[in-house]
């Protein structure tokens, strides 16, 4: 049967993001997310809002946010989601910036790389806004990947836009006026960035006003991670590549795929990370 916007009862607030604000609602007993953004009457606002849903609607693996349908009525768009626990970065704050252990940033990254491969590979897209807030959690310890608003169909691997991504994540290349595109590997940098940041639970460049951060991913060598700090010599050698400043020397998903490092958790019981996380979401 039809259902209308009208037919959700609110639950509670989940949180504000750059573009909306999420809600737990429930319909028929079942309980959704639901991400509310006010419609635009500026054009490429509203392309970018029906883009996410167009390819989040069509979106089928189990390492990307399910969407379960949308509602678009004169004045707001509305989409409804599997409800998630958390995203990694309120984990993080929540965990009081403690580094996550290896085993479980092993987790994060088999499955927020099978869920680049996938877009790529089956929508042509790159994500664009890969980070902490855009990776969600469930309760039984899934990890998935949310938030394509900003991405692009892939022109041949090369993206024709520079509005796009939380600039802290944003590869050097992105900066560069002199190059008018970047490719899927902008992507990977965010990844190593993310990564790095679970690691040793900060974000990676020194925090400052965002005009100076911007001079620091461009000026300065890429953070690195180190095996004295006790991580495995895979992880650094990962998230090292990861953060070449080069895009042409990162590794491309199907490289990623078959590091060491990705293919040590490709099998990894979710009963762990269910455990892990479960544990410090009970901690108060
Ligand atoms: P951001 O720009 O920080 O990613 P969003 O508008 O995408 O903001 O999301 C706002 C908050 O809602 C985030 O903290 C995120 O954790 C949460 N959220 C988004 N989608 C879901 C979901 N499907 N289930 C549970 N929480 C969600
Ligand atoms: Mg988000």
């Amino acid at each position: 049967r039809r259902v209308n916007a009208s037919d959700l009862k609110f639950i509670s607030e989940i949180g504000h993001g750059s573009c909306g604000h999420v809600t737990r609602q429930s319909f028929d007993g079942v309980v959704f997310a639901v991400k509310t953004m006010v419609r635009s009457n500026i054009e490429y606002e509203m392309q970018r809002v029906l883009m996410d849903i167009d390819v989040i609607s069509k979106c089928h693996s189990s390492f990307i946010v399910k969407c379960i349908g949308y509602f678009i009525t004169p004045s707001e768009v509305k989409v409804c989601m599997e409800l998630m626990a958390t995203c990694l970065d309120r984990l993080l704050i929540r965990m009081n910036h403690q580094p996550f252990p290896e085993p479980m940033i092993g987790r994060v990254n088999y499955a927020v790389v099978k869920a680049l491969d996938y877009l790529k590979r089956e929508h042509q897209i790159m994500h664009r806004d890969v980070k902490p807030s855009n990776i969600l959690l469930s309760w039984n310890g899934e990890v998935k990947l949310c938030d394509f608003g900003i991405s692009g169909r892939l022109i041949e691997s090369r993206a024709h836009s520079r509005q796009a991504g939380c600039p802290l994540y944003m590869g050097p290349e992105r900066f560069d006026p002199k190059s008018s595109d970047y490719t899927i590997l902008s992507d990977v940098w965010s990844l190593g960035v993310s990564l790095m940041e679970l690691a040793t639970g900060r974000y990676p460049f020194l925090m400052e006003r965002e005009f100076d951060m911007i001079m620091l991913i461009i000026e300065q060598p890429p953070p690195q991670l180190r095996a004295e700090d006790n991580f495995t010599p895979e992880f650094c050698d990962l998230v090292n590549n990861c953060l070449r400043k080069n895009p042409e020397e990162r590794p491309r998903y199907e490289a990623i795929l078959q590091h060491p490092f990705t293919k040590a958790y490709e099998n990894a019981p979710l009963e762990e990370m269910e455990e892990w996380f479960v544990g410090h979401m009970e901690e108060e």
